[in-house]
């Protein structure tokens, strides 16, 4: 089977073997080319050294990093070749990284370091595929599976274990028995792994066309690196809003949201701290007061851990903290809520709603979806000519106040907040004379 190599990968592949290399694309996109999609990226492996690599191609398009790891990196009108010496790694004190790396000179080595069948393979254009771990097969049957020992090659860097589920997601592959199993039982060493390239994993996780997969059959994996979820699975609600419990409908949640960090986050932990809140009335009925306000915060905490930015984190806290208010589909509530969260937010948390509500119990779902949809028409009719009520679009401001013989600050504010209740009510509307004509009256009283 022939793939097709853009041409710079060809040309610096033909220049390594004109001087007497070896040279193949390698990795990930031999895999997607195999898999009929196209390559992010393209990684080419050689049996040069890297300083011969280096005078072999020519030396002004070179970024000398990664030297020391075997790995030169050449740039071709603005895309990016990694040129990675054939090598072998060492033995793993740290569960991450080679204590040293050995370069060698067998392809059949350097492709035996690489952590899937599906990642082993390596192409020359004139000769075709190396596969010497079965991975064209393993494309055909949609399977990963670990080079050699899985035990072994989970403990040398466990990082690979969360590698794996990221492919589940991904491609829709499973992973085969032994590999899983591996993968199980080698999760707690994810605990030594930093935490930046966890979340880094995790996010793709997240965002993978297949995450239904991973979220239903790796819960044991995951908990590893976020415990919090542990309670919620099983959990039943005793709710007539829901069908199912707490895991599988944040499952659906997920699926349903928009792709994205923020939104996956959201629905990931939106009702994280849903089995501390539950409380069962008289009638059988479940309940799970302030769930939102609490799992924002339990929120807050896991992204923090996982050192995630903090814009990512303050995005995900409120639309987990608003996610269940349901205020009538009115033009004051709608006002209100831009109010406070902003147009942006505003509509972000009704696509979370949505997918909060096609989690929940069918019987209810398109009632659910009609609400959201008449609260975003309110807001687009509200905010069509660009306008957002809120302190800063109020027609008056602070010394307009002042003006009117308010001295003490937190005075000036109550103030101003009566004056934006108003607008948003409808009481009056966001002129400066009828503004200060309620003041002076507000005051009067
Ligand atoms: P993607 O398409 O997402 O980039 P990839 O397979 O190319 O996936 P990279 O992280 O770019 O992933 O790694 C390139 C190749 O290096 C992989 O295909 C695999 O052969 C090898 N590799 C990467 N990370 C590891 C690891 N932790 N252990 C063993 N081999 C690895
Ligand atoms: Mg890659």
């Amino acid at each position: 089977m022939n793939i097709k190599v853009p041409e710079q990968v060809r040309e610096i592949i033909s220049k390594l073997k004109s001087a007497g290399y070896e040279a193949y694309a390698v990795g990930g996109c031999v895999r997607d080319s195999f898999m009929g999609t196209i390559p992010h990226d393209w990684d080419i492996c050689t049996s040069a050294l890297p300083e011969e690599t280096l005078n072999i191609l020519s030396a002004k398009n070179i970024i000398q990093n990664g030297l020391k790891h075997g790995t030169v990196t050449v740039s071709l009108d603005h895309n990016l070749y990694e040129i990675t010496t054939f090598r072998k790694d060492g033995t793993y004190a740290d569960c991450r990284h080679p204590d040293n790396v050995t370069f060698v000179n067998s392809l059949h080595e350097d492709l035996a370091r690489r952590d899937f069948t599906i990642n082993a393979m390596a192409y020359d254009p004139e000769k075709g595929v190396f596969d010497y771990f079965g991975g064209i097969s393993d494309i055909e049957n949609k399977v990963i599976r670990c080079v050699g020992d899985p035990d072994k090659r989970f403990s040398e860097d466990a990082l690979r274990i969360l590698r794996a589920l990221r492919f589940v997601s991904k491609l829709g592959f499973t992973i085969e028995k032994n590999t899983a199993e591996s993968a199980v039982r080698n999760a707690f060493l994810l605990k030594k792994i930093s935490v930046e390239r966890i979340s880094e994993e995790l996010i793709q996780i997240l965002n993978g066309d297949y995450v239904e997969m991973v979220l239903t059959d790796y819960i044991d994996i995951l908990s590893i690196v976020i415990p919090e979820i542990v309670p919620m699975v099983g959990h039943l609600q005793y709710n007539p809003h829901h069908i199912y419990d707490i895991w599988q409908h944040t499952i659906k949640v997920v699926v349903n949201s928009p792709k994205g960090k923020v939104f996956r986050l959201a629905a990931l932990f939106h009702d994280i701290a849903k089995p501390q809140c539950f409380t069962l009335d008289e009638k059988g009925i479940g309940h799970f007061h302030g769930h939102p306000e609490k799992s924002a915060e339990m929120a807050r905490e896991i992204m923090n851990r996982l050192k995630l930015d903090n814009k990512t984190i303050n995005s995900v806290v409120l639309l987990i903290k608003y996610h269940d208010r349901r205020p009538p589909a009115e033009v004051k509530n709608v006002r209100k809520m831009i109010s406070k969260i902003g147009k942006e937010n505003f509509l972000a948390l009704l696509k979370l709603k949505r997918a909060d509500a096609k989690g929940q119990n069918p019987a209810t779902i398109e009632q659910k979806l009609s609400y959201t949809e008449a609260l975003e028409k309110l807001c687009y009719q509200e905010t069509k000519d660009g306008t957002e009520y809120n302190l800063k679009t109020l027609a008056v401001n602070g010394n307009d106040i002042i003006n009117l013989g308010v001295t003490e600050g937190k005075c000036i504010g109550a103030i101003l907040k009566y004056l934006l209740d108003s607008v948003i009510g409808g009481v009056t509307e966001n002129k400066k004379e009828e503004l200060l004509l309620l003041a002076r009256k507000y005051l009067a009283e």
